[in-house]
C-alpha cells in the first residue's frame, strides 16, 4: 500500500505514456497518458507530446485524482517522445 500524509503543496510521482490514438477524425495522432503511482488513476489521451501537452496531462491528473497531493511530478517516461 501507498502511504503518504496529508500536507500541503504534496507532490504525488506520476509516469507519462507518450503514444499515439485516433483522433474523433480516426486519424493517429500523438498524445499523451498520465497515471499516478499513488492511486494508479489515469488521464488521458491528451493531444500533443509537447511540453504544454505534458503539462496539461499532469494537471488534468491532479484535478482528477483522488489521492491528497497538490501536484503530479513527472517522475517517469514510457514511450516513445516524438514531441
Ligand atoms: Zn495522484
Amino acid at each position: 500500500m501507498a502511504r503518504f500524509r496529508k500536507r500541503k503543496k504534496q507532490k504525488a510521482p506520476a509516469t507519462v505514456l507518450f503514444t499515439s490514438e485516433k483522433n474523433d477524425e480516426g486519424e493517429r495522432q500523438s498524445c499523451v497518458f498520465a497515471q499516478c503511482h499513488l492511486s494508479e488513476f489515469s488521464v488521458g489521451p491528451i493531444w500533443g507530446h509537447g511540453d504544454a501537452s505534458v503539462k496539461r496531462a499532469l494537471a488534468t491528473l491532479t484535478e482528477k485524482c483522488d489521492c491528497p497531493a497538490q501536484f503530479h511530478q513527472n517522475k517517469e517516461q514510457q514511450g516513445k517522445r516524438l514531441a
